[in-house]
């Protein structure tokens, strides 16, 4: 379980840390499309002046290609300006929301528009060069107004992500290329278009914006070589350095020469037919920084929900593995040992002593931790039989197979395995006549099968709950749980007919007729009593060998001669 929840602590940390750049790397890629519209936006304003320039050199007329173009490409500008301020209705995190400023973009350009379309609706003749340079510039204008909202989505995209900061610095710089080359066209068209000379002010400022996009175009070309990776960078900065600053920027440079004479050797529209096509490799090289950034991010966003969703795969395997894991342990490991110890413990109160520990599909130490446990049933069954033998051995008289004396004492002393039998008593001790005799007469070998048949005798004859005892050499009690002394004299004198009548058979084919003495008493087992009981009993016993033997005489009474038996003739 600790290993679960350190497990799951990790992977979700991981989740965190990879869902938290999954998340910023979704917004990078919102932020850079945002970021990409301004700049395009900015772009298609740009672009505006090119057709307008060549509708600002022709006649008025309803319908011609640079009216269609021009139309086509003012459709283009609302159209990205409109995407921007739907970017900008977006709520921004920061304070630079950029609504505002398009706001007035939107004005100054609906006022250079109508400026300039005002203008066009003019014959040419009546357009001076001052006229067309003011439409020009309030069109620079609308650009300049741009700027903010670059400069404000700029600031957004580097609060979202630090490290973007130095692509979206880059993408303006190639905004700002294209602006500036596209403003030497039309600070030129003006003075073609009326074949007069360049004004001080227009020749600085063409001077001025050639150094600004010499100066660009160094620090551009030496961070885009950096992006050796990127193929269709490569090949747009190649066709920029070939076209542009080997093309268009020296036709700006004649141009301008030609500028002080006032003596043009292109029309405006051959102009900008020359010009601006040799400006769109820095279109396409910007278009294609912008993708590659876009694509760079979207990449990234990819990267990082592919490695969520790993992590996320490999966290639910974890979590899976562990809790199968989990669950073969308590199956194969917990279990089985919960087992072992209930087994244990019942083994150890010797319970289920006799059904076999049964040995589970387990493998390995679980598998013979229950072998072990067999073994040790066995063993312990086997030393319970053997204690239970012992037990039986030391109660018992090895010759008689009666209890012996131990058990008869054991008896007094209170000892558990007799709780059963009642605390009151009776007692008969009986003890065969002239024992002695038959061992001088027969041998002792016969001695003992006769005290083995004696011993046979009596234990048949007495009930089951009668406890028969060797009480000594040739004497044996009977401890009986009725203490009425005339039913234990009746008892003593039943047993000892059924001995008077009985002839004992020895081993030699002979028989032997035996007769013995009864001493009977009545009392109680505990401690003193057991004492008082088998002292009665024996001077009972004793008064009735006084009295003549084989007869029953009870304690406190005169022994009795029975059926005036007295001893009978011995038969051999
Ligand atoms: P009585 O009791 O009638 O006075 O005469 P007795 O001859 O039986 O005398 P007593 O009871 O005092 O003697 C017991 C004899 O029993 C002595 C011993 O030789 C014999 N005896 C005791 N135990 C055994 C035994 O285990 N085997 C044999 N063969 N004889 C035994
Ligand atoms: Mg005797
Ligand atoms: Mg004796």
């Amino acid at each position: 379980m600790l290993l679960l929840a350190l497990s799951l602590m990790l992977a979700l940390g991981l989740l965190a840390i990879l869902g938290g750049d999954h998340v910023r790397a979704s917004r990078n890629v919102e932020a850079l499309t945002a970021y990409r519209q301004v700049l395009t936006a900015a772009n298609r304003l740009s672009a505006e002046r090119g057709p307008m320039n060549s509708v600002l050199g022709e006649e008025p007329a309803p319908d011609t290609p640079a009216r269609r173009k021009l139309a086509e490409f003012r459709l283009l500008s609302d159209r990205a300006l409109a995407e921007v301020a739907q970017q900008a209705a977006t709520p921004s995190e920061h304070e630079l929301a950029p609504g505002d400023s398009l706001a007035g973009v939107r004005l100054r350009l609906a006022e250079a528009r109508s400026a300039a379309d005002r203008l066009a609706a003019r014959p040419l003749a009546e357009r001076s060069s001052a006229d067309i340079r003011g439409v020009i510039a309030g069109m620079f204008e609308v650009v300049d107004a741009m700027r903010p909202v670059v400069t404000a989505a700029m600031v957004d995209l580097t609060l979202r992500d630090g490290a973007l900061a130095g692509q979206a610095l880059t993408g303006q710089m190639l905004g700002d290329l294209r602006e500036h080359a596209g403003r030497m066209g039309s600070l030129l068209a003006p003075s073609i278009a009326a074949r007069e000379p360049l004004s001080a002010a227009a020749h600085d400022e063409l001077v001025l914006t050639r150094g600004r996009i010499l100066q660009i175009w160094q620090s551009l070309e030496r961070q885009l070589a950096l992006q050796a990776d990127a193929v269709g960078l490569h090949e747009a900065l190649w066709e920029a350095h070939s076209l542009y600053f080997g093309g268009g920027l020296d036709l700006i440079a004649r141009l301008t020469t030609e500028g002080r004479s006032g003596r043009y050797s292109v029309t405006t529209e051959a102009m900008t037919l020359r010009y601006v096509p040799s400006m769109a490799p820095l279109e396409r090289l910007r278009d294609s920084f912008l993708d590659d950034m876009l694509a760079d991010a979207k990449a990234a966003r990819q990267a990082s929900a592919r490695w969520l969703q790993a992590v996320a795969a490999f966290t639910v395997l974890i979590v899976l593995t562990n809790l199968l894991l989990l669950m073969a342990a308590r199956r194969r490991i917990f279990r089985p040992l919960l087992q072992a110890r209930d087994h244990v413990v019942a083994l150890a109160e010797e319970r289920g002593l006799d059904t076999e520990v049964r040995i589970g599909r387990q493998g390995g130490e679980i598998r013979e931790l229950f072998a072990a446990l067999e073994i040790l049933r066995r063993k312990l069954r086997e030393r319970l039989r053997l204690t239970e033998r012992l037990r039986v051995q030391a109660e018992t008289d090895s010759l008689t197979g009666l209890l012996n004396r131990h058990a008869f004492d054991r008896l007094g002393q209170d000892d558990p395995d007799f709780a059963g039998f009642p605390d009151e008593v009776g007692l008969i001790l009986m003890d065969i006549d002239r024992f002695k005799d038959i061992n001088d007469t027969h041998g002792h070998v016969a001695g003992d099968t006769a005290l083995r048949a004696v011993a046979g005798l009596v234990a048949e004859s007495v009930r089951k709950h009668d406890l028969v005892m060797r009480y000594g050499g040739e004497e044996i009690a009977i401890v009986l749980p009725s203490t009425g002394t005339a039913v234990l004299a009746r008892i003593a004198e039943s047993l000892r007919a059924t001995l008077a009548e009985e002839a004992v058979m020895l081993g030699d084919g002979a028989q032997l007729r035996l007769t013995a003495s009864f001493g009977v008493a009545a009392g109680r087992r505990d401690r003193l009593g057991w004492k008082a009981l088998i002292a009665a009993a024996d001077r009972a016993l004793y008064a009735a060998k006084a009295g003549g033997r084989n007869r029953v005489a009870v304690a406190g009474e005169r022994a009795r001669a029975t059926s005036g038996a007295s001893e009978p003739e011995r038969a051999a």
